[in-house]
């Protein structure tokens, strides 16, 4: 499998480091820093050869061009974004596949945090890098997308298979636990979810990744076609994107 190592950086962003011990082959996924890769880097023994970026806000891009100042490694992207990538190299577009090594990785286009924003899925690894798409119990806010399209979005994630891990780029899960209690309170598997990951967070230990399994068990985001919360939050009966524009809206204002 696919070697990755999470790196915790700034407030609660996730740096990923991916290894194919085969070829010997290192990317990072969304480098908000340069000097905690560098470190992860030399403790490993490895060199970077790419970067993986999902989108262009400053906490996945910021260590760009360090990086590649000093390693010479090439900076994979959205073609949508290439102006606002630092250092963009190579861009891809929906259902490009990229290599790791011997590990490939589909692109899935996913609009509505920012309109460029893309996800990598390895599907032999069960491992989707997916930035500020989709976190645990929550999904990202909608700065450049409609609700309809991050809907969309996501529901080509949730179309992925079940063991899926769900590498998303913020530690924000316990907020977003509080949250996704207000729009289903009876939901017995997202009680006991918030209660592990109050757990973890007590002894400062990561709640990332998680399977998609447990997002379509607990993540109101995707959860549009639960009656419970339909009912909650008074849209009983209305269409899936109508029913995740007001979730959306509640958590926006929540
Ligand atoms: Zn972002
Ligand atoms: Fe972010």
């Amino acid at each position: 499998m696919l070697k990755i190592i999470q790196i915790p950086v700034l407030t609660d962003n996730y740096i990923y480091l991916l290894h194919d011990t085969a070829s010997g082959i290192t990317a990072v996924v969304d480098p908000a820093l340069s000097q905690p890769v560098f470190d992860e880097l030399n403790r490993q023994g490895w060199q970077l050869d790419w970067i993986l970026n999902t989108h262009h806000h400053a906490d996945h891009v910021g260590g760009n061009l360090e990086l590649k100042a000093k390693t010479g490694c090439q900076v994979i992207a959205a073609n949508a974004d290439k102006d606002r990538i630092p250092g963009f190299d190579k861009g891809v577009d929906d259902g490009d596949v990229i290599k790791i090594g011997q590990y490939a990785a589909k692109v899935l286009a996913s609009p509505g945090h920012t309109s460029g924003h893309i996800v990598y899925y390895f599907a032999d690894s069960a491992a989707l890098f997916c930035g500020d798409t989709l976190f645990a119990m929550g999904c990202g806010r909608l700065f450049e997308g409609s609700a309809e399209q991050m809907w969309r979005s996501l529901q080509k994630i949730k179309a992925l298979p079940g063991d899926t891990r769900i590498y998303c780029a913020h530690e924000y899960t316990q907020a977003n636990g509080r949250f996704a209690l207000t729009v289903e309170p009876e939901n017995l598997e997202l009680q006991q979810r918030i209660f592990e990951v109050g757990e973890l967070r007590a002894r400062n230990q990561p709640t990332v990744p998680s399977t998609l399994q447990q997002e379509l068990d607990t993540n109101p985001f995707l959860r549009e076609d639960s009656l419970a919360l339909q009912r909650q939050i008074n849209r009983e009966g209305e269409t899936p994107v109508s029913v995740f524009t007001e979730v959306r809206r509640l958590k926006d204002h929540f």
